[in-house]
């Protein structure tokens, strides 16, 4: 079956993170589409956005799936609801977040989907992990390590 290799970056910061990233990530290895190839350090980083609230733990996955972008969209939304995830504030505390950072090189922007993510080349939490897994990964025209080198990584820890 045809597949795509797509990154999604993970972030949370409400609760046992680590353990809604295990859970998150256990939900992508059982589904028969997806195939989890690397995950990527954990690291800590400052809120952003709403700065007051805690510490953010991120990471990254790369997969394989034969599933469409959206199919993988509405996957990642419904990890998030399973592990808890109230949705009330945009870039508020959280138990988890799955973002769709990139799904092969395909660029899509309707109502529900925007990929690349619109925001990635700019988040260094989003960045470094990803870097850890894809440095020659294009998003926006130019490779994730150029990006992650011009990047606000400060406050940034690799755990
Ligand atoms: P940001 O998008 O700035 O990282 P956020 O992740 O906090 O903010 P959410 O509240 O998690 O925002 O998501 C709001 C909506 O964004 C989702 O319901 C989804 O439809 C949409 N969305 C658009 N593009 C993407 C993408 N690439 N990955 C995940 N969700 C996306
Ligand atoms: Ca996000
Ligand atoms: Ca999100």
């Amino acid at each position: 079956m045809a597949t795509t290799r797509a990154y999604l970056a993970l972030g949370g910061n409400l609760g046992d993170v680590r353990q809604a990233f295990a859970v998150a990530l256990d939900a992508l290895r059982a589904h028969a589409l997806v195939s989890v190839r690397q995950v990527s350090p954990i690291y800590r980083t400052p809120p952003w956005g709403v700065t007051d609230q805690p510490d953010f733990l991120n990471m990254a996955a790369e997969v394989d799936t034969s599933l469409s972008a959206h199919q993988l969209l509405d996957l990642c939304l419904e990890i998030e609801r399973a592990s808890g995830r109230v949705r009330d504030l945009r870039w508020g505390p959280r138990t988890i977040d799955l973002d769709i950072i990139a799904y092969g090189d395909e660029m899509i922007a309707d109502e529900r989907l925007t990929v690349p993510h619109p925001h990635a080349h700019e988040r260094g939490f989003v960045l470094a992990p990803l870097a850890d897994l894809a440095p020659d990964l294009h998003i926006a025209g130019t490779r994730v390590r150029e990006w992650l080198a011009q990047a606000d990584t400060s406050g940034l820890h690799r755990l």
